[in-house]
């Protein structure tokens, strides 16, 4: 037998080429990110019913979040523009890809996060990959706002989702969902913070829609933390609240396009609690084997929502991205689930406790 290449991934840059902005080759900045799968869920027939429920695993990204898809694009342009550094606002996982992505590219990375209401995981991520940490005393609204006056006085490219080369890279998480199940979905469910990511899948189905790649559009679901919800209320949220970091945003960059993504597609943008957003966290985990941060469930918690409120039906596909892994933040699965049983190292009480 012998050896082939064939199958390799090469980053959605590479695999999307004709779809997205012109990058040259030596300016490309890939950990390839992208190919990841669409889980068919099979243990949530009790809740779903005949509805086909599908799970866009983005944890799986090379830093661990969709994140990816946009930095490789926005680093990449950077790059191109023989940019020495870059910088973002960030609840988290924008800090870990920039931090990432600025490395791979030799570029230096700051990075401003509200002060503790970022987890674990994610800071940790940004220090190893050697970005400048700058932990603000003010939330993500204001961190931003910070950013957007930098960039316009100083040498160094902004990596949010307002650059838009990140909408660019993120919209092939759309194309992804679309080739693999050769058609689109009837429902796309997202969390939304920033709403960058739900601009940029809607861009993402219309483009392949216009290419007559496929022949309908998806309902563009989009679900905020019910403490963090400046969509719904239809005004910003001075003090957002959530257990959900990163969707904790109270004034979302991406706020005008979301509402287009939604009103085109016919979809809608409501809000899930912070118990609701757990406990479909937990379902997932527990039901389907699969870990995702918490902000990432508010996909599937709106989900439920839907459902319950008889707006999904038998035979419709639904797509749930899952937007990033639950190994980012371990603290929050550790303080909502019951601790490990202590036990004494003999058999037979082990035994015992196991029920045998
Ligand atoms: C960034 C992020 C979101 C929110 O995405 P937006 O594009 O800001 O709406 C949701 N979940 C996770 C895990 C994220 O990192």
């Amino acid at each position: 037998m012998q050896l082939t290449r064939k199958g390799l991934w090469g980053g959605i840059i590479r695999e999307f080429r004709d779809f997205l902005p012109e990058i040259s080759d030596d300016a490309i900045t890939t950990l390839l990110e992208g190919n990841t799968p669409l889980i068919e869920c099979d243990n949530l027939k009790d809740i779903f019913g005949d509805i086909r429920l599908l799970l866009k695993y983005e944890g799986l990204n090379p830093t661990g979040s969709f994140k990816d898809r946009g930095m490789t694009m926005a680093v990449s342009k950077a790059r191109e523009e023989n940019a020495k550094a870059i910088i973002c606002a960030s609840t988290g996982n924008t800090s870990a890809a920039a931090a990432a992505y600025a490395a791979k590219a030799g570029m230096k990375a700051f990075v401003l996060v509200p002060d503790g209401a970022i987890a674990m995981g994610k800071l940790s991520q940004a220090i190893m990959h050697g970005a400048m940490v700058l932990q603000i005393k003010g939330n993500f609204d204001d961190a931003l706002t910070i950013v957007k006056e930098i960039t316009g006085d100083y040498p160094v490219k902004m990596v949010n989702s307002i650059n838009p080369f990140r909408i660019e890279g993120q919209k092939t998480g759309a194309f992804e969902v679309c080739e693999h199940l050769g058609y689109a979905p009837t429902y796309h469910f997202l969390p939304v913070g920033n709403a960058g990511n739900i601009t940029a899948y809607w861009k993402g189905y219309k483009q392949y829609h216009h290419e007559n790649i496929i022949t309908h559009l998806p309902k563009m679901m989009g679900f905020q933390a019910d403490g963090a919800a400046p969509i719904v209320r239809g005004r910003p949220v001075e003090h957002p609240e959530t257990i959900a970091t990163a969707i904790k945003i109270g004034n979302p960059a991406s706020w005008d396009s979301a509402l287009r993504a939604r009103d085109e597609s016919g979809g809608v943008i409501e809000a899930v609690t912070d118990e609701e957003i757990l406990a479909a966290y937990k379902l997932l985990a527990a039901r389907e084997g699969v870990y995702c941060e918490p902000a990432s469930a508010a996909s599937l918690a709106g989900a439920i929502k839907m459902k319950k409120d008889g707006v999904l039906n038998d035979g419709d596909t639904v797509v749930c991205t899952l937007t990033g892994h639950g190994l980012k933040d371990p603290d929050i699965a550790l303080k909502s689930s019951e601790k490990p049983v202590k036990v004494p190292a003999e058999t037979k009480k082990i035994l015992k406790v196991m029920g045998f």
